[in-house]
C-alpha cells in the first residue's frame, strides 16, 4: 500500500470517510485514525500497528458537542471536567452507545472520548463524517509518535494516509478519567494533572498501575508499553557520579552524568515530556544500550513522565 502524505486536513479526512486509516497530529501524540462507525476500517487500525484486540480505542470528536454520537450517559462530573478542559489533552470513559461496534471499546460497554484542541486536528475531525477511533500512530509496543516522520517510519506502507503538521507540543499521551464508575478514577496520567482535576473533583481516586497476576484497571495497562530497543535505567535523584556502561545516554534535568555518550538536559519538566520518546526513539538509531532517566518531581506533568519512564522500564 501507498501512503500518501498529504497536509490538507480535507483530503485526509476524505480517506477516512471512505473506510481508511489516516495519520494525523493532535496536541498529545500523532494519532492513527478510523471511522469510528465502520467495524472494517477500525479493524485495519489493529491491524497496521500489531495491536492486541482486547485494548480499547479512544474516540476523538470534533467538538464537545459531539460526545452524545458515542457516549450514551454524560454525567453531572463528566459534564464539569469537559466544560472545564475540554478541547485538551483530556480522555473521559463514559457508558457507550450501543451503535458503536464493539471492536472500538475491545468489546467493553463503556467508551473513551477526547476532543483534541490541535488546530490541525480540529480541523480534520470537522471534515470527518462520523467520530475518529485513534490510538498512537506507532506500532504497538513502540513509543508514541510525536512528529510525522517517526509515524511514516513506524507505518509507512501499511496506512492510506498521513497528514502533516507540527511536532505534538504535549509530547505525551492523554489523561484517562474513567468517569463510568463512582467516584470517578484517573487510569492515566498526563499533562492535564491529578492536582487540577483534583479542584473541580476532590474525590477522584487513582488507580493503581496493574501488578502481575491481577486484573487490569484499564485495559491497556497490561501490555509492555512506550518501549525502546534501550535498557531504561531510573535515577532517582541527579548524581554526579553514575557508573554508565557505554554507549549510553542520559535524559533529564540536571546535567548529565561524565561520559555519557549521548545527552539530553531539560529546561523544565514540560520540556522533558515533550522530547522524551523523541530522544528514546533517537537512542535506539544511535546504537544506545542504556538509557538513564532522572525521575522528575511527581507532581504535575511529572506524574505522567515517571509513570511513562516506568512503564518503558517494565516496572509499570
Ligand atoms: P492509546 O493506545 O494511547 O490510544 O490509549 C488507549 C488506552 O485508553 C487504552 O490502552 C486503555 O488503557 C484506555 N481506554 C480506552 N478506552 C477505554 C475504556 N472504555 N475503558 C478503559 N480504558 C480505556
Ligand atoms: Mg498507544
Amino acid at each position: 500500500m501507498q501512503t500518501l502524505v498529504t497536509d490538507r486536513p480535507e483530503e485526509a479526512a476524505s480517506w477516512l470517510d471512505r473506510g481508511e486509516t489516516v495519520a494525523f497530529p493532535t496536541e498529545t501524540v500523532y494519532g492513527l485514525g478510523a471511522d469510528a462507525f465502520n467495524a472494517k476500517a477500525v479493524a485495519k487500525i489493529f491491524k497496521a500497528k500489531g495491536r492486541p484486540s482486547d485494548n480499547p480505542l479512544i474516540v476523538h470528536v470534533a467538538t464537545p458537542e459531539r460526545i452524545g454520537e458515542v457516549a450514551a450517559e454524560i454525567s453531572e462530573t463528566a459534564r464539569m471536567l469537559v466544560e472545564r478542559f475540554f478541547p485538551g489533552p483530556l480522555t473521559l470513559v463514559l457508558k457507550k452507545r450501543d451503535s458503536v461496534p464493539e471492536i472500538v471499546s475491545a468489546g467493553l460497554p463503556t467508551i473513551g472520548v477526547r476532543c483534541p484542541s490541535h488546530p490541525v486536528a480540529s480541523e480534520f475531525l470537522r471534515y470527518c463524517r462520523h467520530p475518529v477511533a485513534a490510538p498512537s500512530a506507532n506500532v504497538s509496543g513502540r513509543p508514541s509518535p510525536t512528529d510525522w516522520k517517526t509515524v511514516y517510519h513506524d507505518l509507512g506502507g501499511r496506512i492510506a494516509c498521513l497528514l502533516r503538521g507540527e511536532p505534538s507540543a504535549i509530547g505525551l499521551e492523554s489523561t484517562i478519567v474513567d468517569c463510568s464508575v463512582n467516584p470517578p478514577r484517573l487510569l492515566r496520567s498526563g499533562a492535564v494533572s491529578i492536582e487540577s482535576l483534583r479542584e473541580l473533583v476532590p474525590d477522584i481516586e487513582i488507580a493503581t498501575s496493574c501488578k502481575p497476576g491481577e486484573a487490569p484497571k484499564s485495559p491497556g495497562q497490561k501490555y509492555r508499553h512506550y518501549s525502546p530497543e534501550a535498557e531504561i535505567v531510573l535515577v532517582e535523584a541527579p548524581q554526579e557520579s553514575l557508573p554508565l556502561d557505554p554507549p549510553a545516554a542520559w535524559i533529564g534535568l540536571a546535567a548529565p552524568p561524565a561520559g555519557a555518550t549521548k545527552s539530553l538536559q531539560c529546561h523544565d519538566m514540560d520540556e522533558y515530556a515533550r522530547v522524551l520518546f523523541g530522544f528514546f526513539r533517537a537512542c535506539d538509531a544511535e546504537g544506545i544500550r542504556t538509557i538513564y532517566c532522572e525521575l522528575p518531581p511527581d507532581e504535575g506533568i511529572g506524574r505522567a513522565i515517571r509513570d511513562r519512564l516506568a512503564k518503558a522500564a517494565g516496572r509499570g
